[in-house]
Protein backbone atom coordinates (compact mmCIF):
# COMPACT_ATOMS: atom_id res chain seq x y z
CA UNK A 1 0.00 0.00 0.00
CA UNK A 2 0.87 3.72 -0.51
CA UNK A 3 2.66 3.82 3.52
CA UNK A 4 4.73 1.23 2.87
CA UNK A 5 6.05 2.26 -0.61
CA UNK A 6 5.98 5.64 1.43
CA UNK A 7 9.43 3.74 3.41
CA UNK A 8 11.01 2.29 0.27
CA UNK A 9 11.12 6.04 -1.28
CA UNK A 10 12.21 7.28 2.46
CA UNK A 11 14.79 5.16 3.09
CA UNK A 12 16.23 5.53 -0.88
CA UNK A 13 15.72 9.12 -0.08
CA UNK A 14 17.77 9.35 3.03
CA UNK A 15 20.52 6.95 1.39
CA UNK A 16 21.51 8.66 -1.55
CA UNK A 17 21.62 11.88 0.59
CA UNK A 18 23.20 10.66 3.87
CA UNK A 19 24.99 7.47 3.35
CA UNK A 20 28.47 7.03 1.92
CA UNK A 21 28.51 3.80 -0.02
CA UNK A 22 31.52 0.80 -0.38
CA UNK A 23 33.36 0.47 -3.33
CA UNK A 24 31.05 2.80 -5.81
CA UNK A 25 30.67 6.23 -7.50
CA UNK A 26 28.00 8.02 -4.92
CA UNK A 27 26.35 9.30 -7.93
CA UNK A 28 24.64 6.66 -9.12
CA UNK A 29 22.71 5.44 -5.39
CA UNK A 30 21.21 1.56 -5.36
CA UNK A 31 17.53 1.51 -5.74
CA UNK A 32 17.09 -1.64 -4.18
CA UNK A 33 15.83 -1.40 -0.39
CA UNK A 34 15.32 -4.37 1.97
CA UNK A 35 13.94 -4.51 5.10
CA UNK A 36 13.24 -7.95 6.29
CA UNK A 37 14.44 -11.77 5.75
CA UNK A 38 13.43 -15.07 6.25
CA UNK A 39 16.02 -17.90 4.86
CA UNK A 40 16.85 -17.69 1.28
CA UNK A 41 14.04 -14.48 0.67
CA UNK A 42 14.31 -10.84 1.75
CA UNK A 43 11.81 -8.20 1.36
CA UNK A 44 11.29 -4.40 0.92
CA UNK A 45 8.91 -2.40 2.77
CA UNK A 46 6.09 -2.82 0.30
CA UNK A 47 7.13 -6.42 0.17
CA UNK A 48 8.64 -7.02 -2.87
CA UNK A 49 10.03 -10.17 -2.78
CA UNK A 50 13.54 -11.31 -3.98
CA UNK A 51 15.16 -14.81 -3.66
CA UNK A 52 18.81 -13.65 -2.15
CA UNK A 53 20.92 -16.08 -4.66
CA UNK A 54 23.76 -14.20 -3.10
CA UNK A 55 23.76 -14.71 0.59
CA UNK A 56 24.33 -10.88 0.55
CA UNK A 57 28.25 -11.00 0.45
CA UNK A 58 28.07 -14.74 0.53
CA UNK A 59 28.34 -14.80 4.20
CA UNK A 60 24.32 -15.16 5.23
CA UNK A 61 25.36 -19.29 5.08
CA UNK A 62 22.65 -20.28 7.55
CA UNK A 63 19.51 -18.08 5.90
CA UNK A 64 18.26 -15.04 7.10
CA UNK A 65 16.43 -14.14 10.69
CA UNK A 66 17.77 -17.79 11.83
CA UNK A 67 15.34 -17.77 15.30
CA UNK A 68 17.77 -19.53 17.42
CA UNK A 69 20.58 -17.11 16.58
CA UNK A 70 18.20 -14.49 16.83
CA UNK A 71 16.86 -15.30 20.28
CA UNK A 72 20.89 -16.35 21.44
CA UNK A 73 21.18 -12.80 20.69
CA UNK A 74 18.31 -11.23 22.70
CA UNK A 75 19.21 -13.58 25.58
CA UNK A 76 22.43 -12.03 25.36
CA UNK A 77 21.75 -8.57 24.63
CA UNK A 78 19.45 -8.82 28.50
CA UNK A 79 22.39 -10.55 30.21
CA UNK A 80 25.50 -8.64 28.83
CA UNK A 81 25.48 -6.44 25.76
CA UNK A 82 29.58 -5.37 26.17
CA UNK A 83 32.56 -5.93 27.70
CA UNK A 84 36.26 -5.23 27.58
CA UNK A 85 38.85 -7.86 25.64
CA UNK A 86 40.65 -7.89 28.78
CA UNK A 87 37.39 -9.95 30.46
CA UNK A 88 36.92 -13.48 30.89
CA UNK A 89 33.57 -13.96 29.51
CA UNK A 90 31.57 -17.42 28.69
CA UNK A 91 30.76 -16.17 25.57
CA UNK A 92 33.57 -15.63 24.24
CA UNK A 93 35.16 -18.83 25.58
CA UNK A 94 32.00 -21.00 24.29
CA UNK A 95 32.37 -19.54 21.01
CA UNK A 96 35.85 -20.35 20.59
CA UNK A 97 36.02 -24.12 21.89
CA UNK A 98 33.77 -24.82 18.86
CA UNK A 99 35.83 -22.93 16.73
CA UNK A 100 38.79 -24.96 17.62
CA UNK A 101 36.66 -28.30 17.54
CA UNK A 102 36.13 -27.98 13.51
CA UNK A 103 40.00 -26.98 12.92
CA UNK A 104 42.98 -29.67 12.55
CA UNK A 105 44.76 -30.73 15.92
CA UNK A 106 47.61 -28.48 17.38
CA UNK A 107 45.01 -25.32 16.68
CA UNK A 108 43.44 -24.56 20.21
CA UNK A 109 43.19 -20.49 20.24
CA UNK A 110 41.36 -18.04 18.46
CA UNK A 111 42.11 -13.85 18.34
CA UNK A 112 38.73 -12.65 17.84
CA UNK A 113 38.33 -9.22 15.29
CA UNK A 114 35.72 -7.48 13.67
CA UNK A 115 35.67 -9.18 10.88
CA UNK A 116 37.18 -10.61 7.48
CA UNK A 117 40.03 -7.79 6.78
CA UNK A 118 41.34 -7.63 10.05
CA UNK A 119 41.85 -11.74 10.89
CA UNK A 120 44.22 -11.48 7.94
CA UNK A 121 45.92 -8.14 9.11
CA UNK A 122 46.32 -10.12 12.60
CA UNK A 123 47.07 -13.42 10.65
CA UNK A 124 49.85 -11.15 8.85
CA UNK A 125 51.16 -10.07 11.90
CA UNK A 126 51.21 -12.53 13.44
CA UNK A 127 53.20 -14.74 10.85
CA UNK A 128 55.61 -11.88 10.64
CA UNK A 129 56.84 -11.72 14.76
CA UNK A 130 56.72 -15.25 14.84
CA UNK A 131 58.66 -15.70 11.81
CA UNK A 132 61.03 -12.51 12.24
CA UNK A 133 60.50 -12.11 7.98
CA UNK A 134 58.47 -9.30 6.10
CA UNK A 135 56.97 -10.36 2.85
CA UNK A 136 53.72 -11.80 2.55
CA UNK A 137 52.60 -13.22 -0.76
CA UNK A 138 49.33 -13.58 -1.70
CA UNK A 139 47.98 -14.13 -5.45
CA UNK A 140 46.41 -11.86 -7.97
CA UNK A 141 43.31 -13.33 -8.05
CA UNK A 142 42.67 -13.05 -4.86
CA UNK A 143 40.35 -10.62 -2.01
CA UNK A 144 41.20 -10.08 1.56
CA UNK A 145 39.70 -7.24 2.58
CA UNK A 146 39.70 -3.10 2.81
CA UNK A 147 42.52 -2.53 5.44
CA UNK A 148 46.24 -1.72 5.32
CA UNK A 149 48.13 -4.59 4.45
CA UNK A 150 45.29 -7.00 4.17
CA UNK A 151 43.93 -4.97 0.61
CA UNK A 152 47.73 -4.71 -0.51
CA UNK A 153 47.77 -8.94 0.15
CA UNK A 154 44.43 -8.17 -2.20
CA UNK A 155 45.13 -9.38 -5.91
CA UNK A 156 42.27 -7.50 -7.46
CA UNK A 157 41.95 -4.02 -8.85
CA UNK A 158 41.24 -2.86 -5.32
CA UNK A 159 44.94 -3.28 -4.33
CA UNK A 160 46.05 -0.65 -6.75
CA UNK A 161 44.71 3.00 -5.66
CA UNK A 162 45.88 1.57 -1.99
CA UNK A 163 49.23 0.16 -2.11
CA UNK A 164 50.36 1.78 1.02
CA UNK A 165 51.95 -1.42 3.03
CA UNK A 166 54.83 -2.90 2.32
CA UNK A 167 56.10 -6.28 2.14
CA UNK A 168 53.69 -7.83 -0.45
CA UNK A 169 54.85 -9.89 -3.34
CA UNK A 170 52.20 -11.25 -6.00
CA UNK A 171 51.86 -14.51 -8.09
CA UNK A 172 49.56 -16.77 -10.26
CA UNK A 173 47.32 -19.34 -8.88
CA UNK A 174 45.75 -22.12 -10.82
CA UNK A 175 42.77 -21.19 -13.43
CA UNK A 176 42.58 -23.24 -15.75
CA UNK A 177 40.13 -22.07 -17.65
CA UNK A 178 42.15 -19.14 -18.54
CA UNK A 179 45.36 -20.46 -17.76
CA UNK A 180 48.68 -18.61 -17.29
CA UNK A 181 50.82 -21.40 -18.08
CA UNK A 182 49.46 -22.75 -21.36
CA UNK A 183 47.70 -25.81 -19.45
CA UNK A 184 45.17 -28.63 -21.04
CA UNK A 185 44.84 -30.06 -17.80
CA UNK A 186 44.00 -30.12 -14.11
CA UNK A 187 47.66 -31.59 -13.48
CA UNK A 188 49.45 -29.37 -15.65
CA UNK A 189 47.95 -26.66 -14.27
CA UNK A 190 48.63 -27.75 -11.00
CA UNK A 191 52.15 -28.76 -11.62
CA UNK A 192 52.95 -25.48 -13.68
CA UNK A 193 51.36 -23.26 -10.85
CA UNK A 194 53.60 -24.95 -8.56
CA UNK A 195 56.85 -24.58 -10.45
CA UNK A 196 56.02 -20.81 -11.36
CA UNK A 197 55.39 -20.45 -6.83
CA UNK A 198 58.41 -22.13 -6.47
CA UNK A 199 60.69 -19.42 -8.98
CA UNK A 200 58.55 -16.53 -7.21
CA UNK A 201 59.90 -17.81 -4.02
CA UNK A 202 63.01 -18.53 -5.18
CA UNK A 203 63.28 -14.53 -6.54
CA UNK A 204 61.88 -13.03 -3.77
CA UNK A 205 64.45 -14.64 -1.38
CA UNK A 206 62.75 -17.26 0.46
CA UNK A 207 64.57 -16.36 3.92
CA UNK A 208 62.73 -12.73 3.68
CA UNK A 209 59.14 -14.42 3.05
CA UNK A 210 57.33 -15.08 6.03
CA UNK A 211 54.32 -16.36 4.61
CA UNK A 212 51.63 -17.30 1.71
CA UNK A 213 48.30 -16.13 2.24
CA UNK A 214 45.84 -17.70 -0.07
CA UNK A 215 42.18 -18.12 -0.41
CA UNK A 216 41.47 -22.12 -0.34
CA UNK A 217 39.26 -21.56 -2.59
CA UNK A 218 39.60 -17.68 -4.26
CA UNK A 219 35.81 -17.09 -3.83
CA UNK A 220 35.25 -13.05 -5.52
CA UNK A 221 38.12 -13.89 -7.95
CA UNK A 222 35.64 -16.44 -9.43
CA UNK A 223 35.05 -19.93 -6.82
CA UNK A 224 38.12 -21.23 -8.47
CA UNK A 225 38.24 -24.42 -7.10
CA UNK A 226 41.89 -25.85 -6.53
CA UNK A 227 43.51 -28.17 -8.87
CA UNK A 228 44.75 -31.58 -7.26
CA UNK A 229 47.88 -31.25 -5.30
CA UNK A 230 48.10 -27.60 -5.66
CA UNK A 231 47.70 -27.20 -1.85
CA UNK A 232 49.84 -29.80 -0.93
CA UNK A 233 52.26 -28.41 -2.92
CA UNK A 234 51.89 -24.92 -1.51
CA UNK A 235 52.69 -26.60 1.98
CA UNK A 236 55.60 -28.40 0.80
CA UNK A 237 57.10 -25.30 -0.58
CA UNK A 238 56.59 -22.94 2.64
CA UNK A 239 57.74 -26.19 4.63
CA UNK A 240 61.36 -26.01 2.31
CA UNK A 241 61.76 -22.97 3.35
CA UNK A 242 60.18 -22.07 6.56
CA UNK A 243 57.57 -19.85 5.56
CA UNK A 244 53.85 -19.89 6.90
CA UNK A 245 50.87 -20.98 5.42
CA UNK A 246 47.97 -18.62 5.82
CA UNK A 247 44.52 -20.28 4.86
CA UNK A 248 41.53 -17.26 4.17
CA UNK A 249 38.83 -19.27 4.70
CA UNK A 250 36.64 -15.88 5.08
CA UNK A 251 34.34 -16.67 2.42
CA UNK A 252 35.10 -20.50 1.98
CA UNK A 253 34.65 -21.06 5.40
CA UNK A 254 31.79 -22.63 7.59
CA UNK A 255 29.85 -24.40 5.43
CA UNK A 256 29.87 -22.78 1.97
CA UNK A 257 32.00 -25.76 0.43
CA UNK A 258 29.66 -28.75 2.08
CA UNK A 259 32.38 -28.60 4.67
CA UNK A 260 33.15 -26.95 7.57
CA UNK A 261 36.47 -25.77 6.30
CA UNK A 262 37.34 -25.96 2.72
CA UNK A 263 40.61 -27.09 3.64
CA UNK A 264 38.90 -29.78 4.73
CA UNK A 265 38.82 -31.67 1.34
CA UNK A 266 42.71 -31.50 0.58
CA UNK A 267 45.70 -33.04 2.06
CA UNK A 268 46.64 -29.49 3.66
CA UNK A 269 47.13 -28.03 7.23
CA UNK A 270 47.85 -24.51 7.61
CA UNK A 271 49.70 -22.57 10.06
CA UNK A 272 47.11 -19.63 10.87
CA UNK A 273 43.40 -19.81 9.84
CA UNK A 274 41.42 -16.43 9.47
CA UNK A 275 37.30 -16.76 9.48
CA UNK A 276 34.90 -14.10 9.15
CA UNK A 277 31.20 -14.28 7.31
CA UNK A 278 29.89 -18.13 7.81
CA UNK A 279 31.44 -18.03 11.33
CA UNK A 280 28.11 -15.99 12.62
CA UNK A 281 26.46 -15.55 9.03
CA UNK A 282 27.14 -11.93 9.51
CA UNK A 283 24.32 -11.71 12.06
CA UNK A 284 26.90 -9.40 14.26
CA UNK A 285 29.97 -8.60 12.60
CA UNK A 286 33.00 -10.91 13.44
CA UNK A 287 36.12 -12.73 12.79
CA UNK A 288 39.30 -14.23 13.82
CA UNK A 289 42.78 -16.09 13.23
CA UNK A 290 42.48 -19.24 14.74
CA UNK A 291 46.22 -20.01 15.71
CA UNK A 292 48.49 -22.64 15.46
CA UNK A 293 49.91 -23.70 19.50
CA UNK A 294 53.48 -23.61 17.76
CA UNK A 295 52.78 -20.17 16.83
CA UNK A 296 50.35 -19.03 20.09
CA UNK A 297 53.37 -20.03 22.20
CA UNK A 298 55.75 -17.52 20.92
CA UNK A 299 53.35 -14.69 23.31
CA UNK A 300 53.18 -17.21 26.68
CA UNK A 301 55.23 -14.71 27.73
CA UNK A 302 55.99 -11.94 25.14
CA UNK A 303 53.39 -9.40 24.86
CA UNK A 304 50.90 -9.60 21.71
CA UNK A 305 51.05 -6.46 20.03
CA UNK A 306 47.84 -6.27 19.02
CA UNK A 307 44.26 -5.64 20.03
CA UNK A 308 40.72 -4.14 19.11
CA UNK A 309 38.22 -2.41 21.73
CA UNK A 310 35.32 -5.15 20.08
CA UNK A 311 37.86 -8.47 19.95
CA UNK A 312 35.36 -11.43 21.51
CA UNK A 313 32.02 -8.75 21.86
CA UNK A 314 29.62 -10.73 23.58
CA UNK A 315 26.50 -10.63 21.15
CA UNK A 316 29.11 -11.78 18.53
CA UNK A 317 30.31 -14.51 20.12
CA UNK A 318 26.50 -15.58 21.81
CA UNK A 319 25.90 -15.55 17.50
CA UNK A 320 28.45 -17.88 17.22
CA UNK A 321 27.82 -20.03 19.75
CA UNK A 322 24.36 -20.18 18.60
CA UNK A 323 25.11 -20.27 14.83
CA UNK A 324 27.94 -23.30 14.89
CA UNK A 325 25.44 -24.91 17.12
CA UNK A 326 22.41 -24.75 15.01
CA UNK A 327 24.54 -25.55 11.31
CA UNK A 328 25.51 -28.80 13.76
CA UNK A 329 22.52 -29.93 15.00
CA UNK A 330 20.31 -29.01 12.00
CA UNK A 331 22.85 -31.17 9.32
CA UNK A 332 23.47 -27.61 7.61
CA UNK A 333 26.86 -28.39 6.37
CA UNK A 334 26.28 -31.57 5.33
CA UNK A 335 23.07 -30.26 3.50
CA UNK A 336 25.05 -27.51 1.74
CA UNK A 337 27.09 -30.52 0.31
CA UNK A 338 23.81 -32.50 -0.55
CA UNK A 339 22.13 -29.55 -2.54
CA UNK A 340 25.08 -28.56 -4.28
CA UNK A 341 25.63 -32.16 -5.93
CA UNK A 342 21.91 -33.43 -6.06
CA UNK A 343 20.52 -30.01 -7.05
CA UNK A 344 22.52 -27.05 -7.91
CA UNK A 345 25.51 -28.66 -9.92
CA UNK A 346 22.95 -31.07 -12.40
CA UNK A 347 20.98 -27.23 -13.01
CA UNK A 348 23.43 -25.63 -13.91
CA UNK A 349 25.27 -28.04 -16.05
CA UNK A 350 21.84 -28.13 -18.02
CA UNK A 351 22.10 -24.19 -18.01
CA UNK A 352 25.68 -24.25 -19.67
CA UNK A 353 24.48 -27.05 -22.18
CA UNK A 354 21.44 -24.66 -23.15
CA UNK A 355 23.22 -21.33 -23.21
CA UNK A 356 26.13 -20.91 -25.24
CA UNK A 357 27.29 -17.21 -23.13
CA UNK A 358 27.91 -19.79 -20.12
CA UNK A 359 31.61 -20.91 -21.05
CA UNK A 360 32.23 -22.80 -17.84
CA UNK A 361 30.37 -23.98 -14.60
CA UNK A 362 32.52 -24.41 -11.27
CA UNK A 363 31.84 -25.00 -7.67
CA UNK A 364 31.30 -27.15 -4.99
CA UNK A 365 28.48 -27.11 -2.22
CA UNK A 366 26.47 -23.77 -2.39
CA UNK A 367 29.64 -22.08 -3.90
CA UNK A 368 29.62 -22.05 -7.55
CA UNK A 369 30.24 -19.38 -10.42
CA UNK A 370 29.02 -19.11 -14.22
CA UNK A 371 31.69 -17.36 -16.37
CA UNK A 372 29.86 -15.69 -19.31
CA UNK A 373 32.14 -15.45 -22.28
CA UNK A 374 30.98 -13.58 -25.31
CA UNK A 375 32.47 -16.14 -27.46
CA UNK A 376 33.07 -19.51 -26.03
CA UNK A 377 35.56 -20.34 -28.64
CA UNK A 378 38.15 -17.49 -27.52
CA UNK A 379 36.62 -17.18 -24.15
CA UNK A 380 36.29 -13.87 -24.00
CA UNK A 381 35.05 -12.07 -21.05
CA UNK A 382 30.56 -10.64 -21.84
CA UNK A 383 31.34 -7.40 -21.81
CA UNK A 384 30.22 -5.43 -18.75
CA UNK A 385 27.37 -3.33 -19.96
CA UNK A 386 25.74 -7.29 -21.40
CA UNK A 387 26.71 -8.35 -17.30
CA UNK A 388 24.96 -5.35 -16.00
CA UNK A 389 21.52 -5.69 -17.84
CA UNK A 390 21.74 -9.47 -17.01
CA UNK A 391 21.86 -8.48 -13.50
CA UNK A 392 18.96 -5.39 -13.71
CA UNK A 393 17.00 -8.72 -15.57
CA UNK A 394 17.69 -11.12 -12.78
CA UNK A 395 16.17 -8.55 -10.42
CA UNK A 396 13.21 -7.33 -12.42
CA UNK A 397 12.44 -11.13 -12.08
CA UNK A 398 12.90 -11.50 -8.22
CA UNK A 399 16.47 -12.95 -7.82
CA UNK A 400 18.78 -11.01 -5.72
CA UNK A 401 22.32 -12.55 -7.76
CA UNK A 402 25.99 -12.25 -6.67
CA UNK A 403 28.00 -10.74 -9.65
CA UNK A 404 31.61 -9.75 -10.26
CA UNK A 405 33.32 -9.34 -13.39
CA UNK A 406 31.64 -11.82 -16.06
CA UNK A 407 30.38 -13.84 -13.83
CA UNK A 408 27.38 -14.96 -12.18
CA UNK A 409 28.28 -16.37 -8.83
CA UNK A 410 25.58 -18.90 -7.56
CA UNK A 411 26.25 -18.45 -4.01
CA UNK A 412 22.31 -19.25 -1.91
CA UNK A 413 22.18 -19.78 1.80
CA UNK A 414 23.72 -23.21 3.06
CA UNK A 415 19.93 -23.79 3.71
CA UNK A 416 18.55 -23.38 0.25
CA UNK A 417 15.98 -25.84 -0.94
CA UNK A 418 16.16 -27.84 -4.13
CA UNK A 419 12.89 -25.98 -4.89
CA UNK A 420 14.25 -22.89 -4.53
CA UNK A 421 17.38 -24.00 -6.56
CA UNK A 422 14.62 -24.90 -9.50
CA UNK A 423 12.50 -21.46 -9.04
CA UNK A 424 16.01 -20.25 -9.37
CA UNK A 425 17.48 -21.77 -12.50
CA UNK A 426 14.37 -20.81 -14.34
CA UNK A 427 14.85 -17.46 -13.77
CA UNK A 428 18.50 -17.71 -14.97
CA UNK A 429 17.93 -19.64 -17.81
CA UNK A 430 15.03 -17.23 -18.86
CA UNK A 431 17.25 -14.38 -18.41
CA UNK A 432 20.08 -16.05 -20.19
CA UNK A 433 18.05 -17.08 -22.77
CA UNK A 434 18.08 -13.29 -24.01
CA UNK A 435 21.70 -12.93 -24.47
CA UNK A 436 22.36 -12.50 -27.92
CA UNK A 437 26.42 -13.94 -28.78
N1 LIG B 1 38.79 -12.54 2.78
C1 LIG B 1 37.93 -13.03 1.86
C2 LIG B 1 38.24 -14.29 1.16
C3 LIG B 1 36.75 -12.32 1.59
O1 LIG B 1 35.91 -12.79 0.66
C4 LIG B 1 36.48 -11.12 2.29
C5 LIG B 1 35.25 -10.35 2.01
O2 LIG B 1 34.60 -10.50 1.01
C6 LIG B 1 37.42 -10.67 3.24
C7 LIG B 1 38.55 -11.42 3.46
C8 LIG B 1 37.18 -9.40 4.00
O3 LIG B 1 36.21 -9.57 4.97
P1 LIG B 1 35.48 -8.31 5.62
O4 LIG B 1 34.73 -7.62 4.52
O5 LIG B 1 34.61 -8.92 6.68
O6 LIG B 1 36.53 -7.43 6.20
Amino acid sequence: DNLTEDLDDLARDLDATHVFHSWSAQGQPSQLVIASGRGCRVWDHSGREYLDFSSQLVNVNIGHQHPAVVSAIKEQADLLTTIAPSTVNLARGEAAKRIVARAPKGHSKVFFTNGGADANENAIRLARLHTGRDTILSTYRSYHGNTGAAIVATGDWRRIPNRYARGHAHFFGPYLYRSEFWADTPEQESERALQHLRRVIESEGPATIAAVLLETVPGTAGVLVPPPGYLAGVRELCDAHGILLILDEVMAGFGRTGRWFAFDGYDVTPDLITFAKGVNSGYIPAGGVIISDEISADFDAHVFPGGLTYSGHPLAMASIVATLDAMESEGIVEHARQVGAEAIAPALTELAEKHAVIGEVRGEGVFWALELVADPETRAPLPAAEVGRIKGALLERGLLPFIADNRIHVVPPCVVTADEVAEATAIYDEVLGTVQL
